[in-house]
C-alpha cells in the first residue's frame, strides 16, 4: 500500500481500479505550405466541427449546470479574436500550418495567462488549452473524444483533465477523480463538486499500473493506492454510512433544520449564479447566505454593466420569493482576479487592494452594483453584504456608498428596495476584535471562516506547502467566533457562517453551540447539515463550545467534537 495526502477537493469516499488518463496537447510536427488558404479553410471546418461538439454537449447538460457555463465560455473562446484570430494571423503572416499554429497561440496564449501566478487566471489558462486541445485533435483528424477506453466504472487519475473532458465523461463510469496538479478553487474541484464526485487534488502521485486499485477520502485527501484489507474495511464502512446518511437526508431535504430541544437554524446555500438558485432550492435551501457575486465578472474581457447584473440579481431574488438572498458585493483581489479589473502588482496581495477596498477604490464599479441591486431588489428579499471589512470606515464608507447609489436612483426615478438589510463578512481579525462596535451599524454578520483562518493563522490559503496549517477549528479562531457572536447578541443582529466550516459536519455543533443562527454550505451540502442539525441539541453544543474555546490547539478541539 501506498499512501498520499493531497488536497481534499470534493468530499466523499472513492474505492475502485486506477484508470489512468493522459491528458495534454498531441505533438505536432511543422509542415512546409504553399496555400495558406487551405490551411485557414481547415481551421475554420474544425471551428465547425468544435463548435457543434460544444452546442451539443451545453444542449445535454441544461442551462443551469456547471458544465454548460465552462462549455460557454469555451464557445466564446472560439469567437475571441486574440485566440482564433491570432491563430488565423500566424497561418496568413508567418506561414505557419494550421496545427502548429494552433499549438504555438494556444501555449502562448495559456502560458502567459499562468505566469500571472494567478489561481483564478490559471483555470482560464486550461479552458484555453481546452480548445487549443479540441481544435489540434479535430484538424489532425484524431477523435475529439478522449474517453474511449474507459468501460469500467474507475477511479480516474491523470495530471490534470481539461474542462471539457470532465463535461464528457460518460455517465456512471466515473468514481472519483484524482490528480496531480489543481487546488481546491480549480475547475476540477468546482466541477467535482457540482456533480457530487469525490476529488483529491495536489496529490504527488508515484507511478501507478492501470487497474490497481485506489481509495480516497475527499474531505481529508487521503489517497491509498493498491489499499490494505484493513484501509478498505474501514473506508468501505464509511463509505456505506455516509450514503446511507445522504439518502435520508435527501429525503428530508425540505424540511425545516430544527435541533433536538426545538431551535432553528437557517441553512442556506452558497451560490455564484443565477442558475444556481434552481438547483439550490431543489435541495431544500433556505435563501441564500452568500451570492459570489465575483464569479458573474469571469470569463468575459470587460466588468459586467448595470443592467447585465441587474438580470443576474433579479433573477436569483425572485427564484428565492419570501427568502433573504444575501449578496456579496465584488470580492476581487488576493487570489481572484477579474478581467478589465486592473490592480497593480503587490507583494502581497491578500494584504493589499481586495474585496471593499478594491470596490472603494473603484466607485463606478461600486455603484453599478450597487444601484443594480437595489433595483432588483423590488424582486425579493434583498441583503447587501462588504468582504474583507476590516474595520469602522470600512463600514461607514459602505453605508456612505449605498446612500449614494440610492440618491441617484431617486434622481433618475427608478424604482429600487428600501427596506434591504446590511451585512458585511467577518473575516478579517480586525472587525472580529471590534464586532461590538460595528454591529450597531449592520443587520447582520456572515463569517467568512476560509479567511478568518487565513489571516488569523497566518497560512495562504492558496499555498500548498502550508495550506494543511489552515485548521478553523483552531481555539484562535473560534475566540474570534465567540466575539462576533457575543458582540452580535447584545445589539439584536444575526450571524451566520458561509466559509467552509459551514459545511463540515464535525463542526456544526461548535457553530451553533457559539451562537451561530444560520449555516450557509455548498448547494450539495444543504440536506446533510440540515439533518446534522436535527441531531444536535443546543444545550449541549453550548457545553462543547465553551470546551473548544479553552481548549489548546485544533487537534484538541477535534477530539472533544470527535464522537458528538
Ligand atoms: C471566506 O473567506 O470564508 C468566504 C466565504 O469568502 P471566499 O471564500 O469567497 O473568500
Ligand atoms: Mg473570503
Amino acid at each position: 500500500m501506498i499512501e498520499r495526502t493531497g488536497i481534499g477537493a470534493s468530499p466523499g469516499i472513492a474505492i475502485g481500479p486506477v484508470y489512468l488518463h493522459t491528458s495534454g496537447l498531441p505533438d505536432v510536427t511543422p509542415r512546409r505550405i504553399d496555400d495558406p488558404e487551405a490551411e485557414v479553410n481547415a481551421l475554420s471546418r474544425s471551428e465547425a466541427l468544435v463548435r457543434t461538439r460544444l452546442e451539443g454537449l451545453q444542449e445535454a447538460h441544461g442551462d443551469d449546470s456547471e458544465e454548460a457555463a465552462v462549455i460557454g465560455a469555451h464557445l466564446l473562446l472560439l469567437e475571441d479574436p486574440e485566440f482564433t484570430g491570432e491563430i488565423r494571423e500566424r497561418i496568413q503572416f508567418e506561414s505557419l500550418c494550421v496545427e502548429a499554429a494552433v499549438l504555438q497561440v494556444t501555449e502562448e496564449s495559456a502560458g502567459m495567462l499562468e505566469s500571472l501566478d494567478d489561481e483564478y487566471l490559471a483555470a482560464r489558462a486550461a479552458d484555453v488549452r481546452d480548445v487549443g486541445n479540441q481544435l489540434l485533435r479535430s484538424v489532425l483528424g484524431l477523435p475529439l473524444d478522449t474517453w474511449d477506453n474507459l468501460d469500467n466504472p474507475s477511479v480516474l487519475v491523470a495530471s490534470d483533465f481539461f474542462p471539457s473532458e470532465t463535461a464528457t465523461i460518460p455517465p456512471g463510469m466515473a468514481i472519483g477523480l484524482c490528480t496531480a496538479e489543481g487546488s481546491a478553487t480549480s475547475h476540477i474541484a468546482v466541477f467535482a463538486r457540482g456533480m457530487d464526485l469525490p476529488a483529491v487534488v495536489g496529490v504527488d502521485l508515484p507511478d501507478i499500473e492501470p487497474g490497481t486499485t485506489m481509495a480516497f477520502d475527499g474531505t481529508t485527501g487521503k489517497v491509498y493506492i493498491d489499499p490494505s484489507d484493513e484501509a478498505l474495511g474501514s473506508l468501505r464502512e464509511r463509505q456505506s454510512k455516509e450514503r446511507e446518511a445522504q439518502a435520508g437526508a435527501a429525503l428530508r431535504a425540505s424540511e425545516a433544520a430544527v435541533t433536538l430541544d426545538g431551535t432553528r437554524i437557517e441553512v442556506a446555500a452558497n451560490i455564484g449564479s443565477d442558475q444556481d438558485a434552481v438547483r439550490a432550492i431543489a435541495l431544500g435551501a433556505e435563501g441564500v447566505g452568500l451570492f459570489r457575486t465575483e464569479f458573474l465578472f469571469l470569463d468575459r474581457s470587460r466588468p459586467v454593466n448595470e443592467d447585465e447584473q441587474y438580470e443576474a440579481y433579479r433573477t436569483v431574488l425572485s427564484t428565492f420569493g419570501d427568502e433573504l438572498v444575501v449578496v456579496r458585493t465584488l470580492d476581487v483581489g488576493g487570489d481572484k482576479q477579474v478581467p478589465g479589473i486592473e490592480i497593480g502588482e503587490e507583494l502581497n496581495p491578500f494584504l493589499g487592494l481586495r474585496g471593499i477596498r478594491l470596490a472603494l477604490a473603484r466607485p463606478h464599479l461600486m455603484q453599478d452594483q450597487l444601484r443594480a441591486l437595489l433595483r432588483a431588489g423590488t424582486e425579493g428579499r434583498l441583503a447587501i453584504m462588504a468582504p474583507m471589512v476590516a474595520g469602522r470606515a470600512d463600514v461607514s464608507d459602505f453605508r456612505a456608498a449605498l446612500a449614494e447609489a440610492e440618491e441617484s436612483l431617486e434622481q433618475d426615478g427608478l424604482e429600487y428596495a428600501k427596506d434591504y438589510q446590511v451585512g458585511i463578512m467577518i473575516e478579517v481579525p480586525s472587525a472580529a476584535l471590534v464586532a461590538s462596535r460595528l454591529a450597531a451599524d449592520v443587520d447582520f454578520f456572515s463569517i467568512g471562516t476560509n479567511d478568518l483562518t487565513q489571516y488569523t493563522l497566518a497560512v495562504d490559503r492558496t499555498n500548498r506547502e502550508v495550506a494543511h496549517r489552515a485548521d478553523s477549528f483552531d481555539p484562535a479562531v473560534l475566540r474570534l467566533i465567540a466575539e462576533t457572536t457575543s458582540a452580535a447578541r447584545s445589539s439584536g443582529c444575526w450571524v451566520g457562517v458561509c466559509g467552509a466550516m459551514a459545511g463540515d459536519p464535525l463542526a456544526v455543533p461548535i457553530l451553533i453551540g457559539l451562537g451561530v443562527t444560520e449555516l450557509s454550505v455548498a448547494i450539495p451540502a444543504v440536506p446533510t447539515i440540515k439533518d446534522r442539525v436535527r441531531s444536535l441539541d443546543l444545550g449541549a453544543c453550548r457545553r462543547l463550545a465553551d470546551l473548544s474555546l479553552a481548549a489548546a490547539d485544533a487537534t484538541e478541539v477535534r477530539r472533544i467534537v470527535s464522537d458528538v
